[in-house]
């Protein structure tokens, strides 16, 4: 029996988990495998109801669970809450319990929804798939950072700083993934300027001969800014450091044009994982059915593959998802001229009647 702990959060958390989890439901049955879902709070509803965003029951539950997947936290009714009590903290908190040092977010274009992004189609060729690999519990965010007075005014430093370890592990996740893709890594760096990224670079290269059958390449930060606009085809799995990751990760994903499409993955030790929705709570749209659940239940998916190795379920949703979006049906973020209107509810039903 597999344990999922279930954090619906805030704003349109509650909505888009729901219909998530009629999406898993009706995977698991048919597939026949037995899945337990166990809700829990996080976020702005956890202070709500004991003053804390990250509540030990919740962190309890989260350490026994086999796999998280959550919603969304935040919204204006907790903004001025100071900052250890804001909701934003409890996910940190959650990434942190659960040593969460790989996030792998995929920016896919469905060839349904080409148009909807900035760039041109034929640059964006047919069905664009990139795995962005990013190093999260490391680097510039987590180093030695401060500030100083001098005699024209003040110095500050933020210290990027990785070990061996760092990086070897987050390499291990990059090559595994592109096992279960193209099979090609692109290790992103500034190792023409940064001593770190020289050991990045040292580190993965002697990590490859460990995986013969993965084709890996290096290229310099600011060139893969500008190649992921110019040929984003050539991309399959990015892997990088927490900061360049950070702009990276919502470059490519800005390449899909869709906020509501885009699920996320952060891995840590072992088959556990937290798998959400890259957007936030959408507050401006809570309870009104209007959110799109895809990116959520697109999440789940990734969910049975990353952490239940469990891949024809896995695809069996993407398959589903891409069913829907070929009948025309479209949630108020992605409609175009002809398409059909649904809310999240329908748009929930609808990708569950597509696994039979
Ligand atoms: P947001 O992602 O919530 O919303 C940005 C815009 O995209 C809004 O117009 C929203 O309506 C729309 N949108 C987002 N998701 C959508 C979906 N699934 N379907 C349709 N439209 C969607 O970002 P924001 O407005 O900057 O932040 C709102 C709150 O969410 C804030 O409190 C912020 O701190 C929080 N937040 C949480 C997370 C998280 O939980 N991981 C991430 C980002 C922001």
């Amino acid at each position: 029996m597999m344990k999922i702990v279930v954090l619906p959060g805030d704003g349109i958390g509650p909505e888009i988990i729901s219909n998530t989890l009629k999406v898993l439901k009706a995977v698991s049955k048919k597939f026949k495998f037995e899945i337990a879902f166990e809700e829990h709070l996080i976020g702005g509803c956890a202070i709500d109801k004991y003053d804390n965003p990250f509540p030990p029951l919740t962190q309890k539950a989260c350490l026994q669970a086999d796999s998280i997947l959550l919603g969304a936290v935040g919204g204006p009714k907790w903004d001025k809450v100071v900052s250890e009590k804001r909701p934003e903290a409890g996910l940190l908190n959650l990434r942190k319990t659960m040593n969460a040092f790989a996030n792998l977010r995929p920016a896919h274009v469905y060839p349904q929804l080409a148009s909807a992004s900035s760039i041109k189609q034929e640059v964006l060729g047919n069905n664009l798939d990139i795995m962005v690999v990013r190093e999260l519990t490391g680097g510039a965010y987590f180093g030695d950072k401060g500030r100083k007075k001098y005699e024209n005014g003040e110095k500050a430093w933020d210290l990027m700083m990785y070990n061996t370890e760092e990086i070897e592990r987050v390499a291990h996740v990059a090559f595994k993934t592109a096992g279960l893709r193209k099979g090609k890594v692109m290790l992103v760096d500034k190792a023409n300027v940064l001593e770190s990224s020289k050991l990045w670079r040292e580190t993965v290269t002697k990590l490859a001969t460990n995986y013969p059958e993965i084709e890996l390449k290096y290229m310099y930060v600011d060139n893969a800014a500008m190649q992921l606009i110019r040929d984003p085809k050539q991309f399959d799995v990015i892997l990088t450091e927490n900061l360049f990751g950070d702009i990276l990760s919502d470059e490519a994903s800005m390449l899909t044009g869709s906020l509501g499409m885009l699920p996320s993955a952060s891995l840590g030790f072992g088959k556990n994982g937290i798998y959400e929705p890259i957007h936030g709570s959408a507050p401006d749209i809570a309870g009104q059915d209007k959110a799109n659940p895809i990116a959520t239940i697109l999440s789940g998916a990734m969910m049975l593959l990353y952490s239940f190795d469990m891949k024809k379920e896995s695809d069996a949703i993407l398959q589903a998802v891409s069913n829907v979006l070929d009948m025309g049906y479209r949630t108020p973020d992605i409609i175009q001229p002809e398409m059909k209107l649904v809310g999240t509810e329908e748009m929930g039903n609808l990708i569950a009647a597509q696994i039979v």
